[in-house]
């Protein structure tokens, strides 16, 4: 039986083990991740406000996964490509026929001094929660030390997760200030970016929407304004110096640091693959999701790395893997987006829907459009059951 190894359970990894599982039983498939669980990093920022628990937003990859795949909890060190193994950091080496690379994202500091100390990502649970330690710990502190900078909060960057992070930050703080009888006035959150654009994916009326929307709630924003470095307490750009004691480092992400041990041809830890998934000269090895970087047809520009496409990368890879055992020829990828969908808080948000048109969509009538988006990302990944559970 020829055996098919898959890196990584994140939107990519896990669909792809389970159309496997489900269309081709002739097939051995072993999922490989550090966690026993999948979490929706589209919501990270929820449980890195204190508006979601971890709970809601992971659940049990055994349970999530058919019966007939493989699951082993452990860090992926290395691909020995000649070899076709996987190196991992507590068990024997795995050998397999077809591999799906699909071990994700992480932070990307561009290389800024200070960045990696002294910003809090959010790129896990883990990361999740140590920034929402701080938050807390850093608003309370602010009884004892009546330092301002204990009250001051800034955040790097102004794309998707920034905007999403900024949007709950904005829903929560009045509970934090009711909690920790703090004084609502003294309240400072920056926002740094960059670029001249807040959230460049979206069209201009709707990115001015949600500007308007968090300046009303508290938040000013500092675009064109590139930081330089870090330093404990302070964001240095150019020009200014940015004084808090919280700093979200939310500037954009990266591929798996794997896929540059592993010797890839990459750039930020992104494999370019070709049209149909696999890596030039290894046909039987598929990079998907956000380790990957895959050419647009139409416009020969590389598509953006979001859930959305990791999933429907996980589509092709399966269909293509199955191709190749059977003989057949492989599909390309192509990618027809439903739309994009930003939230500002449970209740609010910002959305272009590509459905029977073009929609652009603002206000309270995307909250529950955000709900739908998450809830069908957890009912295919997981099962119905797991999606009541999480409401
Ligand atoms: C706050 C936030 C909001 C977002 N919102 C949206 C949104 O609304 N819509 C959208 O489409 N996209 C959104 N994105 C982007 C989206 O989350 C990513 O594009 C998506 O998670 C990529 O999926 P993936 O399967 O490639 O990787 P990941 O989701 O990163 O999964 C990788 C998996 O591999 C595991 N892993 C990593 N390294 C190892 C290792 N060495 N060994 C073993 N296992 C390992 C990880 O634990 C994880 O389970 C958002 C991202 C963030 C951070």
């Amino acid at each position: 039986m020829a055996s098919v190894l898959i890196l990584g359970a994140g939107y990519a990894g896990l669909r792809t083990a389970k159309l496997l599982a489900k269309h081709s039983p002739q097939l051995t498939v072993t999922v490989v991740n550090k966690n026993a669980y999948h979490y929706e990093s589209t919501q990270l920022h929820e449980v890195a406000v204190g508006t979601r628990e971890p709970a809601d937003i992971t659940f049990s990859l055994r349970q999530a996964l058919p019966k007939n795949v493989d699951l082993i909890i452990d860090e992926v060190v290395k691909v020995d490509r000649e070899k076709q193994q996987v190196e991992l950091a507590h068990h024997e080496p795995l050998s397999y026929d077809y591999l799906v690379n699909s071990l994700g994202f992480e932070s990307e500091t561009f290389g800024i001094p200070g960045a990696e100390e002294n910003g809090l990502p959010l790129i896990d649970i883990p990361t999740a929660l140590a920034a929402r330690e701080h938050l807390e710990k850093t608003l309370a502190h602010f009884n004892e030390s009546h330092d301002p900078n204990d009250l001051r909060i800034i955040v790097c960057g102004a794309g998707f997760t920034s905007i999403e992070y900024l949007g709950d930050l904005v829903y929560h703080l009045p509970a934090l200030i009711n909690q920790y009888h703090l004084p609502a006035d003294q309240i400072k959150i920056d926002c740094i970016e960059a670029m001249p654009k807040v959230l460049p994916m979206f069209s201009q009326d709707l990115a001015d929407y949600a500007v308007h929307y968090l300046e009303s709630h508290g938040v000013t924003f500092h675009t064109s304004t590139p930081i330089t470095a870090i330093n404990p307490g302070v964001v240095e750009s150019k020009e200014s110096s940015f004084k808090a004691n919280t700093i979200i480092w939310t500037t954009g992400v990266k591929g798996s640091h794997v896929i540059a041990d592993s010797g890839y041809d990459q750039k930020r830890n992104r494999v370019v693959v070709q049209n149909n998934l696999s890596v030039k000269d290894h046909p039987n090895e598929f990079v998907i999701g956000d380790v990957s970087a895959v050419p647009d047809p139409d416009t020969g520009r590389m598509y953006p790395t979001t859930g959305q496409i990791a999933i429907a990368q996980a589509d092709v890879a399966a269909r293509n893997i199955r191709a190749l055992v059977a003989g057949r020829s492989l599909t390309d990828f192509k990618f027809h987006s439903l739309g994009t969908v930003c939230s500002l808080g449970p209740t609010n948000g910002v959305a272009e829907i590509f459905m029977m048109g073009h929609w652009k969509l603002k206000g309270h009538v995307v909250g529950p459009i955000k709900k739908l988006v998450n809830d069908r990302s957890v009912l295919e990944l997981s099962d119905i059951k797991t999606m009541l559970e999480s409401n």
